[in-house]
């Protein structure tokens, strides 16, 4: 597989020595420049200075041609050492004495130029400001030359102690230069958690399987409730449950089939080769099934499953993130339709995909534009047929989609936080409601309320709740919380926490839709409920083999103090097997259908007897078995 190099810094960093290495000589030489024209200008003007002295002593002697006077004046330059020779001539260069007199050649020999260890200084002879002649003087510059040569070596050592000091410390930098780039081409390809092909990996395999025009099929593996894990036992919990994931995934693979992890909870499968591609529905049943065993993490055994979806390329695909797209929406699908399956793309689920992101965009709308409403549905008592309550069911008309039902939208409203405000919504709209009732004199309505998942985990729900009945003086018993089983299982503490403070403030608290959960004895006991709504699908079972379940829920409820709702009820035999087998109330559309908070009103709310045809005296006449 390629994997894409990076550039090595250490390169650079050679160049950089050798770099700094060549600005030190570079300045070096010219510092040892600035220095060789200083000394050179401050021995000169010693000389220069000493030529004067000569030239104004010597003027008498130029002028009448006095040899003995002018050699005489030329004498004190033995205790000169910086002065090698001089020479006084007249304006017309014929010389009249020199110094040192024994100069070869005489003191014509002496104005001639001379090497680089010496140089030559002049200055005029003047009588009563008339040059008369010059006076010439060669200095030794060997003793300049040797001051440079100090300096030249005292910046050299100084250079090389500067580079010894400077190399470990360089060469320690340099390894960790190494060290990080190493550690950078790893995180560029590698994930740190489960060691697997990252991202960058996975992109760079498909478009080198696209180049080389290789078929392949991805399968888009995301674990289930990987939230919780991590809520649960923590960053380090959730990344050592990936590492394991990671590796038991990878023991099921063979060859031209490589995983990578995409990020969080992701992981990704591409396979090519014709063989592989055919096998790609087995391979993703193979790695749901390797999730069978449980995981042990941090000392606990924890059941994991996950949800895979397959996408093509090129036959469901034409571009590489389409590809991607693809096996996302079919792993979505996967996870609506139950988690720990399996699910193939077809263009109709991208389709649905944008008809759900159609829906959530407009319901996020459809507070402010006033679309929503509540209907309420009518719970009455077994035994009396009297009013005793409604639930409070949310109703969305949307100006072009028309009227979408709750099990539409409540889903994807729960996919993202839009839940959260939706649910306040209803609870503030409820409460508004009981309050207007009541000021109307139809006393104190007790509504029933559904609250999703994602609302129980809302630390903030307790505290708007409060505020809500504050605002209104609505009476914290008139409302009552339905929360259906998965929602106590599968966040547990929390949400247990969360009911039970509000369960103190004297809400009520149902269990709708009961028994399709978990319905363990031992569960119930530790829940903090009042009552439990029985599924409709076992009502609608009724008669038949919904009987015995009921039965069954009923005498659970009565050994756990709680009260039942069958709801659902939709002809007169189920309501006269559920008033017989003991139910405390009933809810359906034999009783009534949700209604507008009016008509609700006007067919309820002045029947406190209850609905004509349901009327008391009615009920009354049915046996009731003894309690
Ligand atoms: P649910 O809470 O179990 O509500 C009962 C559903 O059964 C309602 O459907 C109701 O109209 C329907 N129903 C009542 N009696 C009968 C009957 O005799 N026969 C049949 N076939 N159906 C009956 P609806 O209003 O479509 O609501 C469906 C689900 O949508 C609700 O199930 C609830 O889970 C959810 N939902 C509705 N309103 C809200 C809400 O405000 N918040 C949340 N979170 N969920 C809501
Ligand atoms: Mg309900
Ligand atoms: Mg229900």
């Amino acid at each position: 597989m390629s994997i894409l190099a990076l550039r090595p810094a250490s390169s650079s960093l050679r160049m950089n020595t050798i770099g700094a290495a060549l600005v030190l000589l570079l300045a070096g030489t010219v510092l040892m420049l600035i220095q060789w024209v200083d000394i050179r200008r401050e021995y000169t003007a010693d000389a220069q200075a000493q030529a004067r002295v000569i030239a104004s002593s010597s003027a008498a002697a130029v002028m009448f041609g006095d040899a003995e006077g002018a050699r005489e004046t030329l004498a004190p330059l033995a205790s000169v050492p910086a002065v090698r020779r001089a020479i006084l001539h007249d304006n017309d260069s014929n010389p009249i004495a020199s110094y040192p007199e024994s100069v070869a050649g005489g003191p014509a020999a002496m104005g001639s130029p001379c090497g680089f260890d010496c140089a030559w200084v002049s200055a005029p002879v003047l009588l009563r400001d008339r040059q008369v002649g010059v006076v010439q003087l060669q200095i030794d510059m060997t003793r300049a030359h040797a001051r440079l040569l100090g300096l030249g070596i005292a910046f050299c050592i100084a250079s090389l102690v500067a580079y010894a000091l400077a190399y470990p410390l360089m060469k320690r930098m340099r390894e960790r230069v190494h060290g990080a780039e190493a550690q950078l081409r790893y995180l560029a390809h590698y994930d740190p958690v489960t060691r697997l092909h990252n991202r960058n990996a996975f992109n760079a395999q498909l478009e080198s399987c696209r180049a080389r025009g290789e078929r392949m099929a991805l399968i888009q593996l995301d674990l289930d409730r990987f939230k919780e894990v991590n809520d649960k036992l923590g960053h380090q919990g959730g990344d050592e449950l990936l590492l394991q994931v990671g590796r038991r995934i990878s023991g099921a693979l063979g060859s031209e089939q490589y995983l990578f992890r995409l990020g969080g909870d992701e992981f990704a499968l591409v396979l090519v080769g014709a063989d592989a591609i055919a096998r790609v529905h087995d391979t993703a049943e193979s790695i749901l099934g390797r999730f069978s065993a449980p995981f042990l993490v941090g000392g606990l055994s924890l059941g994991v499953t996950a949800s895979a979806g397959i996408s093509r390329w090129p036959d469901d695909a034409e571009r590489l993130e389409e590809l991607a797209a693809n096996a996302d929406i079919a792993m979505y699908c996967a996870k609506r339709e139950g988690r720990n399956r399996v699910a193939v793309f077809e263009p109709r689920l991208r389709e649905a995909q944008l008809a759900r992101i159609g829906i959530r965009d407009a319901l996020g709308q459809a507070i402010a534009a006033g679309q929503l409403e509540l209907h309420y549905q009518p719970q009455v008592c077994a035994r009396t047929g009297r009013l005793q309550g409604a639930e409070a069911l949310l109703r969305w008309t949307h100006p072009e989609l028309g009227t979408v039902p709750p099990s539409t939208f409540i889903p994807i409203a729960e996919e993202g936080s839009l839940i959260i405000e939706l649910g306040r919504w209803v609870i503030a709209e409820a409460c508004r409601q009981i309050a207007a009732w009541h000021g109307q004199g139809l006393g104190h309505v007790r509504l029933a309320v559904n609250l999703s998942m994602r609302q129980t985990r809302d630390e903030a729900l307790p505290g708007f709740i409060d505020e809500v009945l504050d605002a209104t003086g609505v009476p914290a018993r008139c409302l009552e919380l339905e929360v259906t089983e998965s929602v106590l299982m599968e966040d547990t503490d929390l949400a247990v926490s969360q009911l039970a403070r509000l369960r103190a403030r004297g809400l009520q608290l149902a269990i709708d839709d009961f028994g399709t959960g978990y319905s363990s004895m031992a569960y119930l006991r530790r829940l903090p409920i009042d009552k439990l709504k029985i599924d409709m699908a076992f009502v609608q079972a009724v008669p038949g083999e919904g009987e015995a379940i009921a039965t069954a829920i009923l005498a659970m409820a009565r050994a756990f103090g709680l009260s039942v709702v069958a709801e659902g009820v939709e002809t007169a035999e189920q309501r006269d097997f559920f008033r017989h087998a003991g139910c405390q109330q009933l809810q359906g559309y034999f009783i009534g259908r949700a209604l507008p908070a009016g008509t609700f009103a006007s067919e309820w709310l002045e029947y406190p007897a209850g609905k004509e045809g349901l009327s008391v005296p009615s009920w009354d006449a049915l046996p009731l078995a003894p309690r």
